[in-house]
């Protein structure tokens, strides 16, 4: 019963409400019986590089494979997982099954050995007290060159406590593991902590993509990004290219990676490396 004006106004608990309460609780008990069944899988999308035209890596991307719902996608689970800390776990997972994914594409193929493997880490994850331990063991229990893994950070996991932050960004930079700041230009986006961060590439969020053809401007704020990228000594990855149109001008700005469904959507793991087999020149 909340008062304003001087008037009663009751909160009324609707059946709509009731509903959507009821749905999350059914949620989080189906995910937490997904874990607990493996019902996930990891799908991996390349990374073209610009310079050579070819895939320099893939970014491991959850699925849940749910026994009635079919293919759930992350945007559907995820934010009910941040919620409940169930997250830490699947990203954990998903962080191991990639590791080994790499390493045994490595034993049983001849891939280029700086293929690389991209991993999400959520903002739950990220601020774990084992973090440095899981990443560490994730890597080493497969025998992979932690060069080879990829960390995907977004701003807000970083800017949540940034002293604490920057300690373990240095850390991971240490032992030689890669750093991208995912959805750059997306969430808290001050420009001031930028460059205490050691990170290695800055990826460029795909709503700034989707729209690049449709004003200079557009363009304009992009090839900022870009430029931002390259003198902090980063690199700059675009993500969501869909057309031939966006890669050019993509391209001619400068960008050094890009991922999207015009080169590939997220294969299963026997497609990527066909793919990755296939050795195709963008
Ligand atoms: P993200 O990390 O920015 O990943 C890129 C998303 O863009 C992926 O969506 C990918 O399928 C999609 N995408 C790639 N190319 C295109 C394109 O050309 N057009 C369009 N429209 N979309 C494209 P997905 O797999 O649905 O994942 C969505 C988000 O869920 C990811 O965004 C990431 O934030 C989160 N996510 C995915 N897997 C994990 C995970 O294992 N752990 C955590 N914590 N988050 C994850
Ligand atoms: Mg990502
Ligand atoms: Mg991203
Ligand atoms: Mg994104």
């Amino acid at each position: 019963r909340a008062k304003s004006k001087g008037r009663d106004i009751y909160c009324i608990f609707t059946p709509d409400m009731y509903q959507q309460a009821l749905k999350l609780l059914q949620l989080e008990n189906d995910l937490k019986r997904a874990i607990e069944r493996q019902e996930f899988l990891v799908y991996y999308q390349p990374i073209v590089c610009f310079e050579t035209g070819k895939i320099s890596g893939f970014e491991a991307l959850v699925r849940w494979q749910h026994p009635s719902l079919g293919m759930v996608a992350p945007a559907d689970f995820i934010p009910v997982a941040e919620e409940t800390g169930l997250i830490a776990i699947i990203d954990t997972w998903v962080l191991q099954t990639a590791c080994q994914q790499l390493r045994s594409w490595q034993q049983q193929a001849v891939i280029d050995p700086q293929i690389s493997i991209g991993v999400n880490i959520s903002v739950r994850l990220f601020s774990h007290p084992n973090l440095l331990e899981i990443i560490d063991q994730a890597w080493r229990d497969v025998n992979l060159n932690p060069r080879n893994l990829k960390l995907e950070i977004t701003e807000s996991a970083i800017m949540d406590n940034s002293e604490a932050a920057t300690t373990i960004l240095q850390i991971l930079r240490e032992s030689n593991i890669q750093l991208s700041i995912d959805d750059f230009g997306t969430g808290y986006s001050s420009l001031s902590y930028l460059h205490r961060f050691p990170v290695n590439t800055l990826k460029i969020d795909k709503s700034f993509v989707n729209c690049l053809e449709q004003s200079p401007r557009n363009i304009g704020l992009i090839s900022s990004i870009i430029s931002l990228a390259h003198k902090m000594e980063m690199k700059a990855i675009a993500e969501g290219i869909e057309t031939s149109e966006q890669l050019t001008v993509l391209r001619e700005l400068g960008c050094d990676f890009g991922q999207g469904y015009y080169f590939s959507q997220p294969l299963d793991a026997n497609s990527a490396l066909e793919l990755l087999a296939l050795n195709h020149k963008w």
